[in-house]
């Protein structure tokens, strides 16, 4: 059985970390990976001791049994996968579902680790909530960078200086753990979300949750957060923009699964804002939460900075790439059975992942 790793064109993330090598053998697999992958994560090729035999991609393509990119490939690639392979991505076919009809199109199965099912014996495999976690973090942390002013309160012999708010809107994995992030700088944070399971956990974390009546409920949703009325929008707006023109970091994280992310942000709440204040979008890749954010951009309006950006766990590439590879372990892990691959159509991850 051989499993092989393929450098992803927008993803530079490394899929396969050295302390999972042996891990893969013992599941009785022989590795092979696209030469260079391991640079961007800053793996050494010595750390590898030998085990995985880096090579060119379409000897990586035409060989695996098992084979990862993060990204799409290009159409010729794909004609020359096996039809025994089995090829895992991440192609939100959520939100591209031309993806569907393309991949049918070959007789390979496609797995789609973005479509892995949240529940708990699926955790591990959830590279959604793995590289939320880390965005979450490295948000709070590009915003303090970014800020003029101090995040903890200090007391000095100059005088004394007010602790930095910190307004996080989304209280999912991203949220929490920048909420989580800016309490321990010290900053004074508040928080929103549509779930009201997330109260309990935003008060958890030392942050206050800012309520507004009336929200859909989205029990049935599977994790994932329903769009709300008009009302209850215009009525968040408001409240949002009571709270913005008193915080120095906005960090939003809202998204809606397969559609664009609701805007909570408005130019006119941007304009309240005090100058020298940041905003963190990290839905920007979905439409963003604020009217002013561009992907992959950072704009400065009335003096407030609004960076759109919603790959902050390549920042943090070697973490991201230690769970990104993890999280494709636990999942090809599923496919083994006794030494061999095997699709069981009764496992509800590999169901619902597949393409
Ligand atoms: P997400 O990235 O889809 O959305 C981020 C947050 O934005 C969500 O909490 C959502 O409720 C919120 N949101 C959407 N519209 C909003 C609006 N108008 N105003 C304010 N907030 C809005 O979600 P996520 O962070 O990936 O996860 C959401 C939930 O699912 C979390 O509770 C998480 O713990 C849970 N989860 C469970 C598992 C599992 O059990 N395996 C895995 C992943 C996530």
């Amino acid at each position: 059985m051989v499993i092989g790793f393929l450098k992803g064109k927008k993803d530079i993330k490394c899929p396969i970390s050295p302390d999972l090598v042996k891990k893969y053998k013992a599941l009785g697999f022989e590795i092979i990976a696209e030469s260079g992958i391991n640079d961007a994560a800053y793996f050494s090729k010595d750390s590898y001791n030998s085990e995985v035999n880096f090579i060119e991609r379409n000897e990586v393509i035409a060989k695996s049994d098992v084979l990862f990119c993060a990204d799409p490939l290009k159409d010729d690639e794909y004609a020359k996968i096996d039809k025994k392979t089995h090829f895992i991505s991440l192609l939100e076919p959520y939100n591209k579902p031309e993806v569907n009809d393309q991949m049918a199109k070959y007789e390979f199965k496609t797995f789609s680790m973005d479509m892995i099912p949240r529940t708990t014996l699926a955790q591990s495999m959830d590279v959604l909530s793995s590289m939320a976690s880390v965005a979450g973090y490295k948000a709070v942390l590009k915003a303090s960078e970014k800020l003029p002013r101090y995040i903890p309160m200090m007391i000095t012999a100059a005088g004394s200086i007010k602790p930095s708010r910190v307004l996080v809107i989304g209280a999912g994995v991203a949220g929490l753990q920048a909420i989580a992030t800016a309490r321990r700088l010290g900053a004074i944070v508040e928080a929103f979300d549509v779930r009201s399971a997330s109260k309990e956990e935003v008060e958890s974390l030392g942050a206050k949750f800012i309520e507004v009546a009336g929200a859909t409920d989205d029990t049935s949703a599977g994790g994932y957060a329903v769009e709300q009325s008009a009302d209850f929008m215009k009525r968040q707006q408001e409240e949002v923009q009571k709270r913005a023109a008193n915080s120095d970091i906005i960090i939003t994280t809202a998204q809606l699964r397969g559609r664009p992310a609701p805007k909570l942000i408005l130019k006119e709440t941007i304009n309240k804002m005090k100058p020298g204040s940041i905003i963190i979008d990290l839905a920007s890749s979905t439409g963003g939460n604020c009217e002013l954010s561009v992907d992959e951009k950072t704009i400065v309006h009335n003096g407030v900075t609004i960076i759109g950006n919603s790959n902050l766990a390549d920042e943090m590439i070697q973490d991201s790439s230690i769970l990104l590879s993890n999280n494709i372990f636990n999942f090809v892990k599923v496919m083994v059975k006794e030494n061999a691959i095997f699709y069981d159509a009764e496992n509800e991850i590999l169901a619902k992942s597949k393409i």
